[in-house]
């Protein structure tokens, strides 16, 4: 028969319970998906009590918490694992590693470390045998005490896993205090929404932990779907009922005689491990991230393949096309890209790999998104390495949208090659003056025999400085410009131009747009031949 106890039957009985073994431990095995092997395995406390039958934890260690009892407890459930340990040991079994629960409470007791290593010493149980899983919310009273448990936890070598990770609220600025081992994510906290929110929550995390180099296992895993999704995402390490419930000493036991074993490791090993600070919600890379830089993003490149990790809000402006942060993080650029424009990002990141500078490279894209259909966007885009383990690279990159500058430019230079071949082969020397900015382009024959820049700034400035038009004809030709400027349609004259002073007939002829507003004023120089003065 079950029933719960009361409070006061529960604190009546505790001591009893300790003493004949009502309280034990149950095993749940934590299984690495991929090869499907045991990677090590979680005590959890149970009461059976001789009247009231099975106790469940989330009644009973709440009052424990409560009635400051849970100490003991998981100083007994400690030693329940030793003594299983040693069992397996002295048996020969090959074992994994036992995680205990530590209550948040428990750091309030400054002998909890030295205790569990006294017990852990009396058993002699190899210290690679034993985890402890601590909560987030052992953080709750201050960082310093759980610091000060974890940093002696670790000087006598237990590793230490962090549990129910993302159920907090400040799950990221506890992670990057607190020094464990492995992180815990429960996939309860994140249920049924693998696809959306919380699969970018879950895929970050997972993420954030490689750049730590911290392993991570996905608990509360009840479906294959979950534990796929989780693999997918490169976190192959799972607990839940899907392999097992929490099972007895004896069928653990069993379990580990006929099971193949690993140890858990982490998924990546970064060489360098600048990316962290982007994680840090208070560093200085993440207030730059968010607010100085413009369109940046981070995003790992492995065996050619591109995962978008993290993108600003200005990243997506710069994109533009109305996207969600969800669609452009799921985004592989390369798909977006031809053969062309793939060659060019691919030898951009591996000049930025090779050197670890910042390397810049335009490439077109063809975005579709739900709200602006297809279209092909330029982006300018500045890479610089920010990380590194095995084949796997971090890259960081900061963009520009530059298609209507590509736009315009790449217009105006076909319209300009057409002008500047036409030119060639006309015998004549031609160029056009933008009267709006007073910028002029000469055709190739200027730039080749007159010397004459590809674009000349403040026309007609330079040209009369360096003596290309006459001094005594400097000023008819500034008052030329105005009336062009002004709507003038034709001029023209004969000019001795060029420091030899040769004699041209210069015209001009006025191009308007729409509204009638002058634009651009076509110039041209033909050689005076003999006679032409008196014709006109
Ligand atoms: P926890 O540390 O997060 O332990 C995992 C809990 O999830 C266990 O519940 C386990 O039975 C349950 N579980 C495992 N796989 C699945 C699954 O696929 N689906 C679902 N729905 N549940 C799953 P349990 O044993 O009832 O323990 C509940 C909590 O009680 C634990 O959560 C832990 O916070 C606490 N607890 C258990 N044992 C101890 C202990 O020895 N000491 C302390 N301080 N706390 C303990
Ligand atoms: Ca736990
Ligand atoms: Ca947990």
């Amino acid at each position: 028969m079950e029933k719960r106890m009361s409070e006061q039957e529960l604190l009546a009985s505790f001591d009893e319970a300790l003493n004949y073994g009502h309280i034990f431990a149950c095993y749940q095995p934590k299984i690495n998906h991929t090869t499907g092997r045991m990677i090590g395995a979680e005590a959890l406390m149970r009461w059976k009590h001789p009247v009231f039958g099975m106790q469940y934890p989330s009644d009973f260690i709440p009052l424990l918490e409560k009635n400051d009892l849970i100490y003991r407890a998981d100083l007994n459930i400690f030693e329940t694992a030793c003594k299983f340990q040693r069992r397996c040991l002295d048996e020969g079994i090959a074992s994994v590693p036992i995680s205990c629960n530590m209550s948040r409470y428990d750091i309030y007791h400054d002998d909890y470390v030295d205790n569990i290593e006294a017990i852990r010493a009396k058993y002699d149980v190899p210290v690679k045998l034993l985890h402890i899983e601590v909560t987030e919310s052992s953080a709750i009273g201050g960082m310093e005490l759980i610091t000060d448990v974890l940093n002696r936890l670790h000087s006598y070598g237990y590793k230490v896993e962090m549990d129910d990770f993302g159920s907090g609220y400040s799950s990221l600025n506890v992670l990057k205090d607190l020094e464990v081992d492995v992180i815990k994510l429960d996939m309860r906290f994140l249920s049924g929404d693998i696809g959306g929110r919380g699969g970018t929550i879950i895929s970050s995390i997972v993420q954030m932990a490689k750049w730590l180099n911290t392993p991570v296992i996905a608990e509360g895993v009840e479906k294959l779907q979950q534990a796929d999704y989780m693999r997918s995402i490169g976190c192959s390490y799972v607990q839940g009922y899907l392999y097992s419930k929490p099972i007895t000493d004896e069928e653990f036991l069993e379990m580990l005689r006929s099971s193949d074993l690993e140890t858990i490791a982490p998924a990546i090993q970064l060489d360098e491990m600048d990316a962290a600070k982007f994680w840090d919600p208070q560093s200085m890379e993440t207030l730059i991230f968010n607010n100085y830089v413009g369109g940046a993003a981070i995003f790992s490149f492995l065996d050619g393949k591109i995962e978008m990790l993290r993108v600003n809000k200005k990243y997506m402006s710069e994109i533009g096309m109305n996207m969600t942060e969800k669609e452009v993080l799921k985004c592989q650029p390369w798909d977006c890209m031809d053969e062309h424009n793939r060659q060019v990002y691919n030898d951009t990141l591996k000049r930025a790999a090779e050197t670890g500078e910042e390397v810049s490279c335009e490439t077109w894209r063809t975005f579709c998104s739900k709200t602006c259909g297809e279209d092909r966007i330029c982006i300018r885009s500045s890479i610089r390495l920010i990380g590194k383990a095995g084949q796997q690279y971090l890259f960081y990159v900061l963009v520009n949208n530059t298609t209507n500058e590509k736009k315009s430019y790449d217009a105006l230079y076909n319209s300009e090659r057409r002008f500047r071949f036409a030119s060639e082969h006309a015998n004549v020397y031609a160029w056009e003056v933008d009267l709006a900015t007073k910028q002029m382009r000469p055709c190739f024959r200027c730039m080749r025999d007159l010397n004459v820049p590809p674009v000349v700034y403040n026309y007609p400035e330079p040209v009369i400085e360096n003596g290309l038009f006459p001094p005594d004809y400097a000023d008819m030709y500034r008052d030329w410009m105005k009336q062009l400027e002004n709507g003038v349609e034709h001029l023209e004259a004969i000019i001795p131009l060029t420091v030899g002073r040769i004699p041209f007939h210069v015209r001009y002829t006025t191009e308007f747009d729409e509204n009638g507003k002058p634009l651009k004023a076509y110039g041209s120089a033909t050689l005076v031949v003999d006679g032409e003065d008196g014709d006109k």
